[in-house]
């Protein structure tokens, strides 16, 4: 089946292109739309692109970041005001596909993959999306849970808020094959705290459903507590509350649910 390319100047033709279209895709790196095409997807009958350089930009000079949908994992990786996320930009596949792949493609990544967006979860950020009505800032939570919805929609940027310190924000990638592979459980915890003990908690788990989710049970375990053995245990213990997650070649559902404890333990303790 032929496919139609259509690039575009500006974010907002680009974005009634994609939504009047139920064949459009948007083409970010192309990492997973491509292979996609190759495989013959008969669902995809547009690409749809856009040159607007809005999409590649980096607002680091805040506490508040703001990152253009169309950034790469290598861009991050560049920037020394974001070293917060390079352990999550790191994690994701080799060299040419953090070369190509976008933070805005990482949010519609299909376990096992999807890695950034759990780090972002973790970060509560906000996803701006223009869709047929127009532009609107969506909470990453909200978002990913209507993921379907926003197929016909632009993702423009996301923002999250500078975590305070180095230790207050901290991922996790579990995966067979290193450093490259699909993961069979990805963490990230965002631990705010003052005067010593913890305040609005985020651990997010990615491969431990369709989509990255939090652990609501284990923030709750850890929320008004110092950070100490004791917390970490009652978090680990209740990390698999509400998770669903699937089999695949990389790991069974049983085999996920009975190392989530042992992986959040280890990143709340600071272990390697
Ligand atoms: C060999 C290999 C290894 C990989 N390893 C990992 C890994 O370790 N971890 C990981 O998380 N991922 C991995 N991936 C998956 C993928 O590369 C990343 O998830 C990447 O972030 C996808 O971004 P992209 O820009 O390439 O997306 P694309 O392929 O361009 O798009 C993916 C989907 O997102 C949509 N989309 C993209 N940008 C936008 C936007 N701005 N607005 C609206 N919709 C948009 C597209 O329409 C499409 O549906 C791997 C892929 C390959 C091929």
């Amino acid at each position: 089946m032929p496919v139609t390319v259509k690039t575009f100047t500006s974010t907002s033709e680009a974005a009634a292109a994609l939504s009047s279209d139920r064949g459009a895709r948007y083409l970010g790196g192309g990492t997973l739309v491509m292979r996609a095409l190759n495989e013959g997807d008969i669902a995809v009958a547009t690409i749809v692109r856009v040159a607007d350089s809005a999409l590649e930009r980096i607002d680091a000079s805040s506490g508040r970041i703001t990152i253009g949908a169309g950034v790469t994992f290598a861009r991050i990786l560049a920037e020394r005001d974001l070293t917060f996320l390079h352990a999550p930009a790191r994690s994701i596949g080799g060299p040419a596909v953090r070369n190509m792949g976008t933070i805005g493609g990482n949010l519609f990544a299909p376990v096992p993959y999807g890695d950034f967006t759990v780090a972002l979860l973790a970060l509560d950020a906000v996803v701006s999306v223009h869709g047929g009505l127009g532009v609107r800032d969506v909470a990453i939570e909200e978002f990913l849970q209507t993921r379907e919805r926003h197929n016909g929609a632009l993702v423009l940027s996301v923002s999250c808020q500078r975590p305070a310190s180095a230790d207050a924000f901290r991922y996790r990638k579990v995966a067979r094959i290193k450093p490259k592979g699909g993961s069979v459980i990805t963490l990230a915890a965002h631990l705010p705290a003052g005067g010593g003990r913890i305040s609005g908690a985020r651990i997010a788990l990615g491969s431990m459903g369709p989509v990255a989710i939090r652990a609501k049970a284990a923030e709750r375990a850890l929320e008004g507590r110092s950070l100490d053995g004791g917390s970490i245990n009652a978090a680990a213990v209740a990390v698999t509350e509400g998770v669903a997650p699937a089999d695949n070649a990389l790991a069974s559902a049983w085999y996920r649910r009975e190392i989530a404890g042992v992986h959040l333990r280890r990143l709340l303790s600071g272990q390697e």
